[in-house]
């Protein structure tokens, strides 16, 4: 594949960006990569195992003739980051990032970006519950969805380059508005993670009653839930601090329908919970013929259960 941006600078070392330079070097879609993070921890591994071209000290230091700059750090961090590199980024640069949460980030950020250098804020949907510098492998955005969400005065041709770069990846990209974005990523993964840490908080209480048996037990349903809670905690923080009234909304909209087959089982409303699930399963299916999840038993676990 043919070189997309000349030098990019990654802003945050972990599981997004580090999956991000694994695919620029498989496609050979950058030139030179530099990176940076806050800790001298997190650098030293990346340096050790060959992330980035280049590992330097500092975000403003990073963007320095940088075509690209990717924002691949907490939301809460996107700001003063933003604002730190506002005066050392290049004429005709681009600066994206790749937060989970849209409206936020963009009020955060857009204000530092200076006339002359494009912003296109962006969010792959694509993620493991690991992160650090070492938890980023090249296939991550593989047939995964990547949602750009440029404002409306955004340069066509920036939005066009970081779309090709995305499908150059192996993601399949789609432009959506900010609102729209937080909304569907309320039901698609922010409730969805609330619900699984709370389940897990729910039977880690219940564990110390029964000494043990939920871990030793713990079928399919429940580990799922596990591997979803063991998911960052300062990035999760970050999501519903930032995403509150879109997540809000569908836990209220989740607890309605909590409560509606609460009511089936209480009054033994068999019918009703058998046309729930049935509905529930043709939405399983849609995923799967849509190509975002496999068919495979137990997620492909097989027997190694
Ligand atoms: P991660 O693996 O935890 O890595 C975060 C990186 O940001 C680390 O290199 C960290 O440096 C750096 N960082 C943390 N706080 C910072 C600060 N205040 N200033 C500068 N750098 C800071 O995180 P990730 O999973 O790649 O997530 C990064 C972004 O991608 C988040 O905005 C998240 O919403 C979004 N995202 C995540 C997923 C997912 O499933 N993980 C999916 C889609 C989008 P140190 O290691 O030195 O602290």
């Amino acid at each position: 594949m043919s070189v997309i941006y000349d030098r990019v600078a990654l802003i945050g070392l972990g599981l997004i960006a580090g999956s991000m330079a694994h695919a620029f070097r498989r496609d050979g879609l950058v030139k030179h990569i530099t990176g940076t993070a806050r800790s001298q921890e997190t650098r030293d591994i990346a340096q050790e195992i060959g992330l980035c071209d280049t590992i330097v000290a500092s975000a403003a230091e990073a963007v320095k003739d940088a075509d690209l700059v990717v924002l691949a750090i907490p939301i809460g961090a996107m700001g003063s980051v933003a604002k730190a590199i506002a005066p050392h980024l290049k004429p005709g640069a681009t600066v994206t990032d790749v937060g989970s949460v849209k409206q936020a980030v963009i009020k955060a950020v857009a204000p530092h970006i200076p006339d002359g250098v494009h912003f296109v804020p962006a969010h792959p949907m694509a993620g493991t519950e690991h992160s650090g510098p070492r938890s980023g492998f090249a296939e991550l955005f593989d047939n995964r969805w990547c949602l750009l969400v440029p404002l409306e005065d955004t340069d066509a041709t920036a939005v066009a380059r970081l779309q090709s770069l995305w499908q150059a990846m192996g993601a399949n990209v789609e432009l959506m508005e900010a609102a729209h974005h937080d909304l569907v990523c309320a039901v698609t993964s922010h409730a969805p993670h609330l619900i699984a840490y709370t389940m897990v908080g729910v039977a880690d209480d219940l564990r110390r009653v029964t000494d043990n048996e939920v871990i030793k037990f713990s079928a399919a349903g429940f580990r799922d839930f596990t591997r979803i809670a063991a998911s960052d905690p300062t990035m999760w923080r970050d999501v519903f601090l930032n995403n509150k009234e879109a997540t809000l909304e569908i836990l209220g909209r989740f607890t309605e329908e909590l409560f509606a087959l609460q009511r089936a089982i209480r009054i033994g409303d068999g019918d009703f919970l058998h046309d729930y699930f049935t509905h529930t399963r043709e939405i399983r299916r849609g995923i799967i013929d849509a190509g975002q999840d496999t068919d495979a038993p137990d997620f492909g676990r097989g027997t190694s259960r």
